[in-house]
């Protein structure tokens, strides 16, 4: 694997599974040191990465629930105490709790919206003068395809990516003139614990709008987000770059 990310240093939120732990790993193949800040442990992305024959000491992992600011902080003191400085941002922590608007509770509204959006934002707001003083960063924010096109049962969950996709834009028009670039991935459906519940007769029907007639990969995701970490995605920034197998075309 090309190692176009050695020397960068990389955080990225909630790493022990799915899309964010593709994320980590595929960083940390490609050269970067990576620190990782979620709620549970992530044995299991060590061992990919150790399986990758990669150090385990270019991972670092700091407890961090990404809604509490003092955690956030904890999370880039402990970064940059270890690698020294943050070239690269992965907001990839997220959560669902979907049902329909008219009995929505005001708690599973709160919790998506503080985990998904606030999180992105402290996590933005916290390494962001780092990368201005060193004129280069990479933020990759992971939003939905839903945040662009809604989705039945999901007001909270489409509003808080929704919410992404304008922190997304309104960042990178703040830091483009330093040579940071921010992005947003937006996946459709991609198999991990988020989409392990679904029935099988909804996979199918999902399936049936999915030009491609399948669900993603993490690594489907992780493959964009390593192209826009890196020296090769800088005049890219302030965009929207689904990763569907086509089920949404703009
Ligand atoms: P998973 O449920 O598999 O993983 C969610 C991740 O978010 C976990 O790593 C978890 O950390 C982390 N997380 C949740 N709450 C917090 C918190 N308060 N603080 C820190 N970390 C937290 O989901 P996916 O891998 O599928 O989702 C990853 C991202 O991709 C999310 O933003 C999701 O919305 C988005 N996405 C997913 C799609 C899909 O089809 N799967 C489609 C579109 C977008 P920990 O492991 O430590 O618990």
């Amino acid at each position: 694997m090309d190692q176009n990310l050695a020397g960068k240093i990389a955080i990225v939120t909630g790493g022990s599974r799915g899309i964010g732990q593709a994320i980590a790993v595929r960083l940390a193949r490609s050269g970067a040191l990576v620190s990782v800040g979620g709620l549970h442990d992530i044995s299991a992305t060590r061992a990919l990465v150790e399986a990758a024959g990669v150090p385990t000491e270019n991972l670092l992992f700091t407890h961090t629930d990404v809604t509490s600011q003092d955690d956030v902080e904890a999370l880039v003191k402990a970064t940059i105490g270890r690698f020294g400085k943050v070239d690269i941002l992965v907001n990839n922590a997220g959560i669902n709790r979907d049902g329909l608007l008219l009995r929505m509770k005001l708690d599973d509204w709160d919790a998506v919206l503080n985990t998904n959006l606030r999180g992105a934002f402290l996590c933005t707001q916290k390494v962001l003068s780092g990368m201005v003083r060193n004129r280069w960063g990479r933020i990759i924010n992971i939003s939905s395809v839903v945040g662009v096109a809604g989705n039945a049962g999901q007001a909270n969950y489409a509003a808080a990516k929704a919410g992404i996709i304008g922190l997304t834009k309104t960042t990178a028009r703040e830091v483009a003139s330093r040579s940071i670039t921010v992005n947003a991935v937006a996946p459709g459906f991609i198999d991990t614990d988020m989409t392990s519940g679904l029935s099988e007769k909804v996979r199918d029907r999902l399936r049936g709008q999915i030009p491609q007639a399948r669900f993603g990969s993490p690594d489907d995701v992780a493959d964009l987000v390593e192209f826009l970490a890196s020296d090769r995605s800088a005049y890219i920034t302030g965009q929207v770059i689904n990763v569907d197998g086509g089920m949404f075309m703009t």
